[in-house]
């Protein structure tokens, strides 16, 4: 254990730093302090910063850190190649080991003790390198159930060690068409979404992996990372198995068919039981002697290339997105900072506690002012039934409708025989052309009996309407307080319903007054009857003189009215009759439109 331990740490920085030496030797030693310092200064710092974010989780928030996202076939290499890098075993072979997204954090750490765990489902499993494999597979378990079948939900192994290259992967389940055995049948559609959701935001890098013994244009993996990154700049390919399929590698990346931005690097990964640095020794022995592969350019070979070209990448990438990170979390930040100061403020004693409770009523007495009397409904302008002076007009413009709507009684009765009945009931002594009073009143009193449970009902419907907006507005201003909002609802029902019995008696009693009193101040009752008198000697021609005896007469204000069976009458009592009902039809109208005001 010790030794493989050793083995581990040394797969070191220098993996991911090479220099070759002038007699065309590759050789992995360890870094130059030129080099070391240039990345300690430029590229260092942006590393730390994304880093940091990535604690802090941002991600979460909905802000995407660049990120290097590998994806390939299934078996084409993925597990190995990020194995190759980490220097750590993953769970690799034939068919689906990888079933969730594995997010890698690879950190260089001076200490020489390793320190790594796995985080998912908000659980923290230590482990060490050798159980690795094993934690991973349990932990794969627990997250997609211990079948074949894969989940969204990511798994997260952070390894703290000396020698590895400071970079986030993220290994995904390989594409597959076909389902296996235990498999669902829409597995394609899973792992193509899954891979989607990770390629598709621009700040990632996408690593294709592709196997050196397959044709690249059938690779469902490049046809995927073309569909979100057309030209390719952010897409770097991955050439794995290159000590299977030698003949005609040097072709396939040079000739490019699937246009790949970024470039190819071709490796050969751990192969069987061998250790991590064999592995290495055996790479750069292959791309060094074997006849075939030596002839590819150096540069672009060897999992150390891979190593430091992805540092750089992923930089770049930092660099370029970093100013737009900025944004997006300042942008958060004043979200957070408006709802933060929407939130309640802590109160410590009584006296704190009423001046918030007065805060709220005063806001409340606002808002009511504004909504009911100035008609300025800008708080609620997505709340129809808040805008109060509309809805008030509207209810007070039915209510008038309805006020003047003729009873069926009075449309079926034939024009002024109300009135030439109860003139003949109440004989009394008195100069023809004065009416008698206590007919008057009869009639009035019938009329105003007819009406009167109107105005009542109308200000109970206003009054029901008020301590609607009231609630709402109560509601709203109290949003923070919900531990006060019934109590103050409730206090405002109280006193909606003390000014409702207040409204409703004075009503009524106003009601009440017109049918006791032929007496008005009005000054339109004069013009108003002035008006409908006018026409009078009209009238009585019309019905006891014209010799065509018209059977109708167009009364204004009445229409057409019939008046056939009138010429039996006295043209004194239709005299008065007519008079009465225009009197009480002045009086009324004018009386009505003061209730309703
Ligand atoms: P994944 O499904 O894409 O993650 O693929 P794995 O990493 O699990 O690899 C699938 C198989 O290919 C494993 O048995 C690996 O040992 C093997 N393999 C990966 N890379 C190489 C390589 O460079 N050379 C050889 N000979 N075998 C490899
Ligand atoms: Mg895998």
């Amino acid at each position: 254990m010790d030794s493989k331990k050793k083995v581990f740490s040394n797969t070191s920085p220098s993996l991911a730093i090479v220099e070759v030496n002038p007699n065309n030797n590759k050789a992995v030693v360890p870094i130059e302090a030129p080099i070391v310092s240039s990345y300690n200064d430029r590229i260092r710092p942006l590393l730390d910063t994304v880093d940091r974010l990535r604690n802090l989780n941002v991600m979460r928030g909905g802000i995407q850190l660049p990120t290097i996202v590998v994806v390939g076939d299934q078996s084409s290499g993925k597990s190995s190649v990020l194995e190759s890098l980490a220097g750590i075993s993953l769970p690799r072979g034939q068919g689906i080991c990888t079933r969730v997204p594995l997010v890698m954090r690879l950190q260089r750490s001076p200490s020489p003790e390793p320190e790594i765990w796995l985080e998912y489902n908000d659980k923290v499993v230590p482990t060490d390198e050798e159980h690795i494999a094993e934690a991973i597979c349990a932990a794969t378990d627990v997250i997609a159930g211990s079948g074949k079948g894969v989940s969204d939900t990511p798994l997260t192994l952070h390894a703290k060690k000396a020698g590895v290259p400071d970079i986030t992967m993220v290994d995904l389940p390989g594409i597959t068409r076909v389902p296996v055995n235990g498999q669902p049948e829409n597995i394609y559609e899973q792992i193509s979404g899954m891979v989607m959701k990770y390629i598709e935001p621009q700040e990632s890098i996408i690593l294709n992996v592709l196997s050196a013994t397959v044709d690249f244009t059938t690779c469902e993996s490049i046809r995927m990372s073309k569909q979100v990154d057309k030209t390719g700049e952010r897409t770097l390919a991955v050439v794995t198995k290159a000590d299977m399929a030698p003949d005609g590698l040097l072709q396939k990346v040079t000739a490019d068919d699937v246009s790949i931005g970024l470039g190819y690097v071709c490796v050969r990964n751990r192969i069987g039981e061998e250790t991590y640095e064999e592995a290495r020794v055996q790479e750069e022995l292959l791309f060094r002697t074997h006849p075939m592969l030596s002839l590819i350019d150096e540069e672009i070979v060897g999992i150390p290339v891979l190593a430091h070209k992805l540092m750089l990448i992923q930089a770049t990438m930092i660099s370029r997105c970093l100013p737009e990170i900025v944004r997006k979390i300042n942008q958060k930040m004043e979200i957070a900072v408006l709802e933060l100061n929407k939130l309640p403020m802590v109160m410590a004693s009584s006296g704190e506690a009423l001046m918030v409770l007065m805060d709220i009523i005063g806001s409340a007495k606002e808002s009511l002012l504004r909504l009911l009397v100035q008609g300025d409904f800008s708080e609620y302008s997505d709340d129809q039934k808040m805008h109060c002076t509309a809805r008030l007009a509207e209810m007070l413009n039915q209510f008038s409708d309805n006020l003047q709507a003729q009873p069926q009684a009075a449309i079926e009765e034939e024009f002024l025989m109300v009135e030439i009945k109860l003139l003949e009931e109440c004989k009394c002594i008195g100069l023809p052309n004065f009416i008698p009073r206590s007919t008057f009143l009869a009639i009035l009193s019938q009329h105003v009996d007819a009406i009167h449970a109107k105005p009542v009902q109308f200000i109970k419907e206003i009054w029901d309407y008020i301590e609607l907006v009231l609630s709402s507005v109560i509601g709203k201003c109290s949003d923070n307080f919900p531990q006060i909002q019934s109590a103050i609802k409730r206090a405002g029902r109280n006193l909606i319903s003390k000014t409702r019995e207040r409204s409703v008696n004075r009503v009524t009693e106003i009601v009440e007054m017109e049918k006791l009193t032929d007496y008005t101040c009005n000054p339109d009752y004069m013009t108003s009857w002035t008006l409908k008198t006018a026409s009078q000697q009209n009238f009585i021609k019309a019905v006891l003189y014209d010799e065509k005896k018209p059977k109708s007469f167009s009364l204004p204000g009445f229409g057409d009215v019939q008046i056939s069976h009138l010429r039996n009458y006295h043209a004194h009592l239709l005299q008065q009759a007519f008079d009465m009902k225009m009197r009480i039809s002045s009086k009324l109208s004018r009386s009505f439109a003061a209730t309703s005001v």
